[in-house]
């Protein structure tokens, strides 16, 4: 974490280093091997995640990305259709997999603002019963929503979304890769959402600062399914009770503090705006901040001469920069952070 630190990386949460618990608990973990369903870690982590959410049961996954791959797979066959955002990360960011792995066809949704639109869900929705369309038997709903800047989705606004989807007869999976900073945000359980929809998958290895691992979440004979496909996947893993170790720390201990990375978060947005950057606008912020590259200036340029200083960004495009607070980020990194950024571009 002290490296972190001293770096200030404030390209994503993902960065965040194990604690010194993390690391005692991975040493001392009782492990066994998990495709039997032997290690005990394992599914201790297992039970104590759909406990938290509230579902029947949970499978551990190599990550985010084969959590989510795993749900599209278990709820839909080949040839059905998925809806989800043109600004989700199961759109953008998972290398066309639902495409290319699963054989299902992805149906887009207005989601600018974060929750979809309901007009937008009514309109790509599509019968099996019409010869013609590949049927939507599945809507996937992101919450926090990245792209558009880390906006939580209300329980109410959310609520909405799924019963329209629920009510057209689709199933609902939640790419809550950050469902508990949703949760901090609003003061929520997180059962809350999780009990509006069929499954959700959430990371271990973000704002939680776990090294590695997702869990997906859901009824036994969803998750008795999923569990198959993750084998076909490549992700049954043997002494994996190493990772859930860590896991089992950080969904105990660290989503208690998701607060003062919001508070980090919205404290970066107002220094970046104090000194003439202009910040994106979100409904509600949690643990990230957009803006616009100030001057003109390319956003590898002004990448290349902050990292000169030790500050680290992430890059969606060449006019558009992303800063994401986490556990190795306090007040004075949030402040040391804009003024390297003030200097770099000449503000
Ligand atoms: C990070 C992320 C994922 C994928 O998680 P990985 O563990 O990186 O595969 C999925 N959805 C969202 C919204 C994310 O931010």
């Amino acid at each position: 974490m002290e490296k972190t630190k001293e770096l200030l990386d404030f390209r994503s949460d993902t960065v965040t280093q194990p604690t010194e618990e993390m690391r005692r608990a991975m040493a001392a973990a009782a492990v066994g091997d998990d495709v039997y369903g032997d290690d005990p870690t394992m599914n201790e982590l297992q039970t104590y995640a759909a406990d938290l959410v509230g579902t029947e049961d949970a499978i551990y996954t190599c990550s985010g990305t084969m959590g989510n791959l795993m749900a599209i797979m278990t709820h839909c066959g080949r040839g059905e259709g998925v809806l989800m955002g043109v600004n989700s990360h199961t759109w953008i960011n998972e290398v066309g997999n639902v495409a290319s792995l699963a054989g299902v066809m992805p149906f887009p949704l207005d989601d600018a603002s974060g929750a979809p639109t309901l007009e937008s869900i009514r309109s790509a929705y599509k019968p099996a019963s019409n010869v013609h369309f590949a049927p939507t038997t599945l809507m996937v709903m992101e919450n926090t929503h990245n792209y558009t800047g880390g906006v939580p989705v209300d329980v109410a606004t959310f609520a909405e979304r799924a019963n329209l989807a629920r009510e057209l007869g689709m199933k609902i999976h939640v790419d809550g890769a950050r469902i508990f900073d949703a949760a901090a945000y609003f003061d929520v359980d997180v059962k809350e959402y999780v009990s509006l929809v069929d499954s959700v998958q959430f990371c271990l290895s973000k704002g939680l600062g776990a090294p590695m691992g997702s869990l997906l979440c859901g009824k036994k004979d969803f998750i008795a399914r999923a569990r198959k496909h993750r084998k076909a996947l490549g992700g049954g893993q043997r002494q994996a009770g190493i990772a859930a170790a860590a896991g089992l720390v950080a969904l105990r201990d660290m989503r208690g503090r998701l607060k003062e990375d919001h508070a980090n978060a919205a404290l970066l947005a107002n220094l970046l705006k104090e000194v003439g950057v202009e910040v994106e606008d979100v409904s509600a912020r949690t643990n990230m901040v957009y803006f616009k590259t100030p001057g003109g200036l390319k956003s590898s340029a002004l990448d290349e001469r902050c990292r000169k200083s030790g500050l680290l960004l992430s890059l969606p495009s060449e006019t558009r920069i992303r800063m994401v607070t986490h556990v190795g980020l306090d007040v004075d990194s949030v402040k040391q952070a804009v003024k390297i950024i003030k200097e770099a571009a000449g503000l």
